[in-house]
């Protein structure tokens, strides 16, 4: 690979594809792989890492907003696609796409129901979220019979599939908590299924949950951060390749005097003589002011260069005082070195956020 000479966001599929292979490789051969391709593919680029796992054979995609699932369909993606979270405003564009909605509440539910009936729609794909402790989307056990009695009433829709999501699957001192969710889902599936004339399938695992709780992995699981490289431990990180590097390039060199300052609002005051590398990389492409001021730091020639000042919306100054590097040259903001996790937790946050907040003006670099 050339060194980069602007920012750039490179993306692995070597590295998607062994993460996809390890997931598959410790769940049963019969159990569906759902690929959680939410938010550009957690900030990297929904239809080439779709159309790659399409390739893979993955049996479900899963996009949190009806917006999402749209564009994979334009771009050529055929594999069934579930909606996490529709609204029924967006019900007809969804229906056109053929996407799947999760139906979570009873009022989408009879919502979508009355839509299926005017398009005239037969056994539409709809899955069922139940609530089993995170408490934020999902029908509660006392829901059921009228769930059944409405769905008993036509034959618009058919129950894809019944599942629920886990809260906490990556802290195994929440344990008890997670195996109740299991309880509970298991529970509430079967009353559900006990009033219907077929078979949906159950899933309820995320990647931490696939990792820790083989028990709960039912007909299917679903992973989004472990396909690009992340687990939720140091453990479950040995398992991954990270798919993703940001990377960008010194575009000037400041020597600075003692008792100057840099960047706005003079947010950093030279005690010492300083030199700065100054970054095509800002707030604006999901490097945020959170990062400033001493808290993150990129690597150049593997060294490390901590964060000088504030964050501005297209740049950033590094410190370089030490560091033996020249106008031009690469800098890792995350990659092997820092990794994205670490680079994270600078600012307090987790890989999901940072990648997910990376804005789409950095150019995306697939490598195959
Ligand atoms: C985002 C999401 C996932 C994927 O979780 P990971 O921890 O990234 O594997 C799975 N299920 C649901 C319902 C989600 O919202």
């Amino acid at each position: 690979m050339p060194k980069a000479q602007e920012t750039l966001l490179e993306i692995d599929l070597k590295a998607l594809e062994h993460n996809v292979t390890y997931l598959k490789s410790i769940i049963n051969p019969a159990t569906k792989f759902m690929a959680v391709v939410k938010s550009y593919a957690y900030g990297n680029d929904a239809a080439e890492i779709a159309k790659f796992l399409e390739n893979l054979h993955v049996d479900y995609f899963a996009i949190a907003y009806t917006y999402e699932g749209e564009q994979l369909r334009t771009a050529g993606v055929t594999t069934p696609i579930l909606v996490l979270h529709p609204q029924s405003v967006s019900f007809n564009s969804l229906i056109t796409k053929h996407l799947e909605p999760n139906l979570y509440s009873l009022k989408i539910l009879k919502e979508f129901i009355e839509t299926a009936k005017q398009l005239k729609l037969k056994h539409y794909p709809v899955h069922l979220k139940f609530n089993t402790g995170l408490n934020r989307l999902g029908f509660s056990e006392n829901d059921i019979p009228e769930i059944l009695s409405v769905l008993k009433a036509t034959d618009t829709v058919k129950v894809a599939s019944v599942f629920s999501h886990l809260g906490a699957s990556e802290d195994l001192n929440e344990k008890t908590f997670t195996l109740n969710q299991i309880k509970a889902f298991k529970n509430y599936s079967e009353k559900l299924l006990a009033g219907l004339l077929y078979k949906p399938l159950l899933h309820m695992c995320n990647t931490s949950g696939i990792i820790n709780y083989p028990e709960a992995h039912f007909d299917m699981v679903r992973s989004g951060i472990g396909m690009y490289g992340f687990g939720n431990s140091d453990l479950e990180n040995t398992h991954f390749k990270p798919i993703t590097t940001l990377k960008t390039v010194i575009s000037q060199i400041h020597k600075i005097k003692k008792g100057d300052s840099v960047g706005y609002n003079r947010g950093y005051i030279c005690n010492t003589p300083l030199t700065t590398a100054t970054l095509p990389l800002g707030h604006a492409d999901g490097i945020g002011r959170e990062y400033g001021n001493g808290k993150g730091f990129v690597a150049i020639n593997g060294q490390k260069a901590p964060i000088v000042g504030n964050t501005c919306m297209d740049m950033i100054m590094v410190d370089i005082t030490n560091i033996d590097c020249q106008e031009g040259d690469e800098v890792i903001v995350f990659g092997d070195y820092p990794t994205a996790e670490m680079f994270a937790a600078t600012a307090n946050t987790i890989s999901y956020e940072l990648l997910t907040g990376l804005s789409q003006r950095i150019k995306r670099v697939i490598l195959r």
